[in-house]
């Protein structure tokens, strides 16, 4: 068993040792690549077993992250919205305000014993970065940052974070200026120096050992989260949601419940616009096999094979590949994915501030938006657990520019009782 801080994880004991969750996953690289990551899965076995690494990320997740986060029974919410009970497990009140923490500090950790001086890694809004920059200045680590020379100017804010953090952030000018060329850039630059460098991959994609790797320092949430259930209320809860971008504070929950055949899962991914406008990032709903960033999931992409361009009001969600254990749980029909609209989750966004005093990232709102609707049809004495992955600061003045609250009315195809709900919750505070 992969006990790293002593997972309650799947059974399945997934992935295989080439890195496979049924036929998603592997490594898919030029031949060099292909070296260096077998260096870091051994470090990785290594390590992963080693006591004392696993005693020093249990105690900064306690003393530095704020570990463990707490879970909420949202009374007000669950009351509001008339169904199943309410929890919210609390990643939004880790230090850095968001669950990326986790997995740079185990990633940060796991550089510093192979020796490495620097950590590199792509960002597109920032929050990786950041996350990153706050682990390297941590641990006295380097870190470069690579970054679409657009959303080096988009993001400014992101930007001076990671400078005053001690990172150097590396403008990307090739492609499209964005995330997907910041990869290809950081991927190159990596290979340049795999002797003193390492790459900190951002959520539960790429190349084997990434996915399994960041899966495990995110079931922290998991393994917390199922004993605190059964702590407050001596009992799992009946489902449990999550947003998926890339994946890792899914997997991370859901990794603890896969045994627990009773707990339904589901994920929620960014239908953007529409799903059939074109501007979504849906890639479980509406992806189809390929190979991106050196592992084989699904993946949005044209007729051809080539990559589609992705959208979402989420920039954390805004990937064409989503992690290969994600593809695996939903081929089996273990975990259920649906699509939440920017609309629906700016509405989460409102509500959640309004009914609990919590404003979510507009990441976390949409598994909010799915978590209110399934609590609406499983009805009373059920328990729904929805992972709030982050807080919203870093979203509220965009929200404020273009979904103003006085102009909000709900879309026509909201489900009633949804549409009865937000009404009551504008009327009451308005
Ligand atoms: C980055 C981010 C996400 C999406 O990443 P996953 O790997 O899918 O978890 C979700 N929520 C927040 C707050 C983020 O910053």
């Amino acid at each position: 068993m992969r006990n790293l801080v002593n997972l309650h994880i799947n059974t399945e004991n997934m992935p295989d040792e080439k890195g496979y969750f049924g036929k998603f996953g592997g490594v898919y690289l030029p031949e060099e690549l292909e070296k260096v990551m077998k260096e870091v899965a051994d470090a990785y076995e290594k390590f992963s077993h080693d006591p004392s690494f696993l005693e020093e990320l249990r105690e900064l997740n306690a003393t530095y992250t704020g570990r463990p986060s707490p879970i909420y029974h949202a009374k007000r919410l669950s009351l509001a919205a008339g169904g199943a009970d309410i929890y919210l497990k609390r990643e939004d009140l880790n230090h850095t305000g968001a669950h990326k923490v986790n997995h740079c500090l185990g990633e940060a950790l796991l550089a510093k014993r192979m020796g490495k001086k620097k950590v590199i890694a792509e960002t597109g809004a920032g929050q990786h970065g950041v996350a990153l920059a706050t682990a390297a200045a941590l641990l006295g680590l380097e870190c470069d940052i690579y970054m679409g020379a657009i959303d080096v100017k988009k993001e400014a804010p992101n930007v001076s974070r990671m400078k005053v953090l001690g990172a150097k952030v590396i403008p990307v000018t090739r492609g499209t200026q964005t995330l997907k060329d910041a990869v290809d850039a950081a991927f190159e630059a990596y290979l340049e120096d795999p002797i003193n460098q390492i790459y900190c991959i951002g959520t539960v994609v790429g190349p084997h050992p990434f996915p399994m790797m960041v899966r495990d320092f995110q079931s922290v949430i998991g393994t917390e989260a199922r004993e605190q259930m059964l702590d407050m209320e001596a009992q799992l809860p009946d489902a449990v949601v999550a947003c998926v971008g890339g994946g890792s504070n899914a997997m991370g929950m859901f990794s603890a419940f896969i045994d627990d055949k009773d707990v339904a899962l589901h994920g929620v991914e960014p239908a953007g616009k529409g799903l059939d406008s074109g501007l979504h990032a849906a890639t479980i709903t509406k992806g189809k096999e390929g190979i991106l960033h050196g592992t084989l999931s699904l993946v949005l992409q044209d007729d051809k094979g080539e990559t589609l361009p992705v959208y979402s009001i989420a920039s954390g969600l805004d990937y064409p590949g989503v992690g290969p254990q994600h593809s695996y749980l939903h081929s089996i029909g273990r975990v259920n994915y649906h699509p939440i609209t920017d609309r629906e989750a700016v509405e989460a966004f409102y509500v959640l501030s309004r009914m609990e005093g919590i404003i979510p990232a507009l990441e976390s709102s949409h598994a909010v938006a799915y978590g209110v609707k399934l609590a609406q049809e499983l009805g009373k004495g059920k328990k729904v657990l929805i992972c709030l992955s982050g807080r919203g600061d870093k979203d509220i003045d965009f929200v404020m520019e273009h979904y103003p609250l006085q102009e909000y009315e709900p879309e026509d195809n909201i489900q009633d009782e949804y549409k009865e709900f937000i009404k009551h919750i504008g009327g009451e505070k308005n």
